[in-house]
């Protein structure tokens, strides 16, 4: 052994690495995983684009509605399934609209709009945990070539029903468990105008101190396949997170560039939890993580969470064909445009349900992060200091310490120190050389995200 951990028993220290065989899986994660059904996603995205166009400006009236047309007829279809699913489970799920007004002169809203977020809440049964909240979200709104059209067809199959597919079949599959912590499925209006829904619900959040630990933001997960493409990859879906955090302070910034965690957002975090609960959970199936906010030109609900402080992540297929996307559905030159149903892979956006399903199973079944995580940086040495507060709700058993090197952008599954529980930890390790950070593990192996220090002096 190389690494002798001081301030823990020897033998704690013999558990290094962390390479999970299938009698670690969570059965009851392993379960909810296999639940998710390509079927019900597909009957999901077909029902969306039956309401013909979902821009947040179109109709929400109470004709409408009947006839099944518009954004309105949408939100109540959606509605109606978290409430389906909460019958099954003994009205397990809190289902709720959360409607607001936005009127002229906002932004891409050209007349009084009520927007409208419809939100199902799965409870945690532990009372120490169930304030800890994880969330998965997609826009149900759509568009096509022009953002105010709401006469034409604007069937928003990928995006963004593909994304509200998963936010619906993660709510079906998991309101079957109880998961000490509390996930939120949401689907939101409102992205296309501007990431209104989604901004409007972060801000409320913040405003009343919800403790949200995490974001599964979906938007464009249908896996477009145009026929004769051959550069599209079913087996990879990409994680954009952000670096530096929206919301940092500039004294925060001066701290990131001082200790060069320019790599080390609570959301990369989130996204490299997502990377190493896929490769258990969801073989095969690959999150390519990207480190950058969201595409060139493009923004997405993740970001209005990251706004107020929140770690949130975007999921987005591999390849996008811009043709099949904010396109009105029309053949021209022989290039058929327009975000159809026949363009999208359900198996693929199945496999992002079950990426996303493991995930929330996954950190709503874990102990809360370390608190307080310091790195003892008072005299020079070459050692390196942890020291946390123990985890909060008390389901942590032990604590990980983990390292990387500077340049690298994942912990490698190797450099993990198993410490005990406790809340020091020196390693013989310099900290000028790694990136360090502490996870919290409980006494059946859920891990939460891991924390990276900040120095204490
Ligand atoms: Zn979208």
């Amino acid at each position: 052994m190389a690494l002798g951990v001081i301030a823990v028993p020897a033998a704690s220290s013999q558990q290094r690495g962390h390479t999970p065989k299938t009698s670690e899986l969570d059965p009851q994660i392993v379960a909810a995983v296999k639940d998710v059904s390509p079927a019900r996603v597909k009957a999901t995205i077909e029902k969306l684009v039956s309401f013909y166009n979902r821009s947040t400006l179109s109709a929400a009236d109470a004709t409408s509605i009947a006839k099944g047309r518009g954004i309105g007829a949408a939100r109540e279809w959606i509605r109606s399934e978290f409430e389906r699913y909460s019958k099954d489970c003994d009205g397990c799920l809190k289902v709720e609209m959360q409607s607001f007004p936005v009127s002229p002169p906002a932004r891409r809203i050209p007349r009084p709009t009520e927007i409208a977020n419809v939100v199902a809440t799965l409870q945690g049964t532990d009372p120490a945990n169930a304030g800890r909240i994880y969330i998965v979200s997609g826009h149900y709104d759509s568009r096509n070539s022009d953002n105010d059209n709401v006469t034409d067809p604007a069937p928003g199959a990928n995006d963004d029903a593909s994304g509200t597919a998963v936010s619906l079949e993660c709510a079906r599959v998991l309101s079957k468990h109880k998961f000490p912590a509390t996930i939120i499925f949401m689907a939101v209006a409102g992205e296309e105008q501007g990431l209104y829904g989604s901004a409007h619900y972060a801000e409320t959040a913040k405003a009343a101190q919800l403790d949200i630990e995490g974001v599964l933001n979906n938007d464009i997960v249908g896996g477009n396949r145009t026929p004769g493409d051959k550069m599209q990859q079913p087996q990879w879906v990409r994680v954009f997170s952000e670096g530096l955090p929206a919301a940092a302070t500039p004294d925060e910034i001066k701290l990131i560039r001082a200790t060069g965690m320019e790599d080390d957002s609570p959301s990369r975090q989130l996204a490299r939890y997502i990377r190493e609960i896929a490769q258990q959970y969801v073989p095969g199936f690959e999150p390519k993580l990207v480190s950058r906010p969201d595409r060139y030109l493009r923004g997405g609900d993740h970001m209005s969470f990251n706004e107020q402080r929140f770690a949130a992540v975007r999921f987005t297929e591999y390849r996008e064909d811009y043709n099949h996307q904010h396109q009105t559905p029309r053949i021209e030159k022989g290039i058929e445009y327009g975000d159809l149903l026949k363009f999208v892979d359900f198996a693929y956006v199945a496999n992002v349900a079950r990426l996303n399903a493991a995930n929330l199973a996954s950190l709503a079944s874990a102990p809360a992060p370390p608190a307080n995580v310091r790195l003892a940086t008072r005299n020079l040495e070459n050692d390196s200091t942890l020291t946390w507060s123990a985890s909060p709700g008390g389901l942590a058993d032990k604590y990980e310490v983990l390292w990387r090197p500077t340049t690298d952008t994942d912990w490698p599954p190797q450099n993990v120190e198993a410490v005990g529980n406790v809340t020091l930890a020196t390693l013989k390790r310099s900290k000028d050389n790694v990136v360090l950070a502490v996870r919290a593990v409980d006494a059946k192996g859920h891990r939460s995200v891991a924390v990276v220090p900040l120095p204490e002096r």
